[in-house]
């Protein structure tokens, strides 16, 4: 009789404050407009589902600004625009209401610093994605973006003495740090930030990933294709040696790559919704007769303000804002979720060998 399957749950996992944030940004919006139409530059985050709910409220999501009827609400995705959308905004009379996280704002103010100073820019990340074309666009003169290694051996600079680095928020720590390492040895002189650009969120999602996939013989991320922190994980799980898996939702499991599993490590990007973990928790504790242990390797406190745009907007229309904090708990969603559904879940932390944690620290019965 082999032991039951165990489902490793990571924590941190899914939603980020950021997230959180602008998603609250758009339920908020639904209730104030009413009526009116609400539209949404980009997808508000990388997740299809969180996008498929919003549009089945009415929700138009747009590529081109021009595709907003003048004088309606629009809102600007968690990944932030550049200065160019912001004014065509302004210039087609838009109520544009900006849900762009504060840790992608600081990476604009850095570019903006460093370009007004003369320094010539390498902005580490990936040119497609919507936060590098936003950063991008703050100063195009003075940044050149940076995706790999062979472009850090590339890059050629004016002056070796005014240069600095700058990262999208949701890279890979290992690969920027060998992007960085490659430029610092080419330019001694190059600066960087006081502060980390690659936010709270990917490090702690990360660094869990990176301590929990050695435990497991199969990690599955919930999460979109179109997630670049969510990709990063299934990246890092695949480099301790477990085979990993990005996986949209439960509908997505592939129950014939997990049979025999002892344990499966289970995590979500940090736009992922708590409810879609749920489910490929229930299908595999309902599928394998899974055991459920949730591992905290990092705790997380960290929350951000409703933006200024939206209590304006909002008081603007006789609408109290209240005091517009919002709160993400992961674990307590999970211990509502298991109460709901009479599974036994066991939260533990993380101990210092990474083996078989002892402590029970809450969770439900
Ligand atoms: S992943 Fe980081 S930078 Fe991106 S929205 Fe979340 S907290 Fe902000």
């Amino acid at each position: 009789m082999h032991d039951p399957m165990k489902i490793l749950l990571a924590a941190p996992r899914g939603f980020c404050a950021g997230v959180a944030m602008a998603i609250d940004v758009v339920d908020i919006l639904l209730d104030v407009l009413g009526d009116e139409p609400l539209y949404v530059y980009h997808e508000i985050v990388h997740n299809r589902h969180v996008v498929d709910r919003f549009r089945q409220r009415g929700v138009t999501f747009v590529e081109r600004l021009a595709d907003v009827p003048a004088g309606a609400t629009v809102v600007f995705s968690a990944h932030g625009v550049s200065p160019a959308v912001r004014s065509e905004a302004a210039a087609r009379g838009l109520t544009a209401i900006d849900a762009t996280c504060p840790l992608v704002t600081k990476v604009h103010a850095e570019a903006i610093r460093y370009a007004r100073n003369g320094f010539e820019i390498l902005l580490v990340g990936h040119a497609d994605h919507q936060e590098v074309i936003g950063t991008r666009g703050e100063a195009p003169q003075a940044i050149r973006v940076i995706e790999s290694v062979e472009d850090a051996r590339a890059v050629r600079v004016a002056s070796p003495d005014r240069v600095v680095c700058l990262t999208q928020t949701t890279l890979s720590m290992d690969d920027a740090a060998a992007i960085i390492g490659v430029l610092q040895s080419r330019f001694p002189q190059m600066r960087q930030p006081p502060g980390e650009d690659i936010c709270y969120a990917t490090t702690n999602r990360q660094h869990a990933v990176r301590r929990l996939a050695p435990l497991a013989e199969r990690v599955l991320v919930v999460g979109s294709a179109t997630s670049s922190n969510s990709r990063r994980l299934v990246e890092i799980a695949e480099t301790t040696g477990t085979p990993a898996r990005l996986i949209d939702d439960a509908g997505a499991l592939d129950v014939d790559w997990l049979d025999g599993a002892a344990a499966v490590l289970v995590t979500a990007g940090a736009s992922a919704p708590e409810d879609l973990v749920h489910d490929v928790v229930r299908t595999l504790v309902r599928r394998f007769g899974a055991v459920v242990e949730q591992v905290i390797v990092d705790h997380e406190s960290v929350d951000f303000n409703l933006p200024v745009s939206l209590r304006r907007e909002m008081e603007r229309r006789g609408r109290n804002p209240g005091t517009g904090r919002i709160r993400i708990d992961a674990p307590g969603a999970l211990q509502r979720f298991a109460d709901a559904e009479g599974l036994p879940v066991r939260t533990v932390p993380l101990t210092v060998d990474g083996s078989s944690p002892p402590a029970v620290t809450g969770g439900a019965r």
